[in-house]
This record gives C-alpha cells, sequence and structure tokens, in this order.
C-alpha cells in the first residue's frame, strides 16, 4: 500500500517505522510526512511526543484525539518550490539528504549571518562576531522550515490545510515546533474530473474522492 503521506514508498517502508518508534525521522520533511500519516491513521501519541517539548506541555493525547475527530485526512503534498528558492538554507536541506547540500546550505546560513552583522555599525565586537561563522566547523541545522498542503474531508466536504511550519532538533532527533497557516485554508470544490491531488495520477473521482465522507 502507498504510504499516506502520498510519497512513492509503501507504508511500512516510508512512515511506518517512525510512528512505531523503530526509526527517527531522518529530516524534518520525514517526520512532517510522520506525522500526517499518523494523522492519517489516528496515532495520536506519535503526534503529541513529535512536538518540541515546549508545546507538549499544553497539549494531551486527548485534546489531539478530540480536535482530530470527524476529519478523514487522505492526502499530502509536499511543496518544494519553497525549498529551492528560499534563502533559507535549512529548507534546503530538510528536503536532501546529501552531504553536499547539507554543506552549500550551511555555508549559505553563516553568509547570511555575515550579512545581517555588517548591517551593523562597526566596532570591534563586531567584527570578531563576523569572523567567527567562518572558523565555525561545518554542522548540520537545528532548524528546517517544510511548507505543505494536508487535504481532508469532514462532513462530506473537502478542506484543505495549507501550512510552512518549523521543526527543531531536540535530542537528535527532529521535532514539530509551530506553523502559520495561509490564507488559503479551508474548504475547497475541487474537479472530480482533475489528476487526483494525491499525485496517483488517476482522476480525482476515481482516487481519494472515493473515502470522501
Ligand atoms: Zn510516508
Ligand atoms: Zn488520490
Amino acid at each position: 500500500m502507498r504510504c499516506y503521506c502520498c510519497s512513492s514508498k509503501s507504508f511500512d517502508e516510508c512512515c511506518e517505522p517512525s510512528i512505531k518508534g523503530d526509526k527517527h525521522p531522518s529530516s524534518a520533511e520525514q517526520l512532517m510526512r510522520s506525522r500526517f500519516s499518523a494523522y492519517a491513521t489516528a496515532h495520536y501519541q506519535y503526534i503529541l511526543e513529535t512536538y518540541t517539548k515546549e508545546k507538549q506541555q499544553g497539549l494531551s493525547v486527548e485534546d489531539l484525539a478530540q480536535s482530530a475527530q470527524g476529519a478523514t485526512w487522505f492526502a499530502l503534498k509536499v511543496h518544494p518550490s519553497l525549498a529551492a528558492s528560499s534563502v533559507d538554507s535549512l529548507v534546503g536541506n530538510s528536503v536532501s539528504s546529501t552531504e553536499d547540500s547539507s554543506i552549500n546550505s550551511t555555508v549559505h546560513a553563516d553568509a547570511k549571518v555575515e550579512a545581517q552583522t555588517n548591517a551593523e555599525p562597526i566596532s570591534k565586537t563586531n567584527l570578531k562576531s563576523i569572523s567567527k561563522p567562518i572558523t565555525k566547523p561545518i554542522t548540520k541545522p537545528n532548524n528546517a522550515i517544510v511548507e505543505f498542503t494536508a487535504y481532508y474531508f469532514e462532513n462530506k466536504s473537502m478542506y484543505q490545510l495549507h501550512e510552512t511550519s518549523n521543526f527543531s532538533v531536540e535530542d537528535g532527533k527532529w521535532r514539530y515546533h509551530d506553523g502559520v497557516l495561509h490564507d488559503d485554508c479551508g474548504k475547497i470544490k475541487y474537479g472530480r474530473n482533475l489528476p487526483c491531488v494525491c499525485g496517483s495520477g488517476k482522476k480525482f473521482k476515481q482516487c481519494c474522492a472515493l473515502k470522501q465522507r
């Protein structure tokens, strides 16, 4: 079975090992995908555990289950455009696992720090901080941004949730912190003959529309 997160992999090779606790997601995007799949399969304990510690404090499994009640999450689209064009190096790293892009993006991040520092009045302290990033060892960033649209049915209507989310690494594991919702969130009408939002290549009416309830 194709994974709930609409990747090209099967559930047991994609999100299931993360949800079961057998494997930690290797990137912010993979964590986001696994959280979507956890919503689709009602694994609210996993949703709770993958929030940052700060956010976990105000939440409970019951709250999460209740807020998700009635919604059938059926498709996810990760927006690659943001990753490709964004100045934020962290996004670039989150969509790629290659070492090269990690190094490039880290260098990029340092350049950004320099640019910001340069904007301040020049003083001895500032000069010191300018030189700092150059000597800093290259490490993987601890924050990432992922933009996605998640689709769900509720009361026989179709909805989309379009969010840009912030992720952080805590204790070596990716965690979801918070997100900004885009203006196009809410109820949508989607043509039954259009290609399905899940990317299966089938018409919507012959694919995810069949899950509508
Ligand atoms: Zn998946
Ligand atoms: Zn579909």
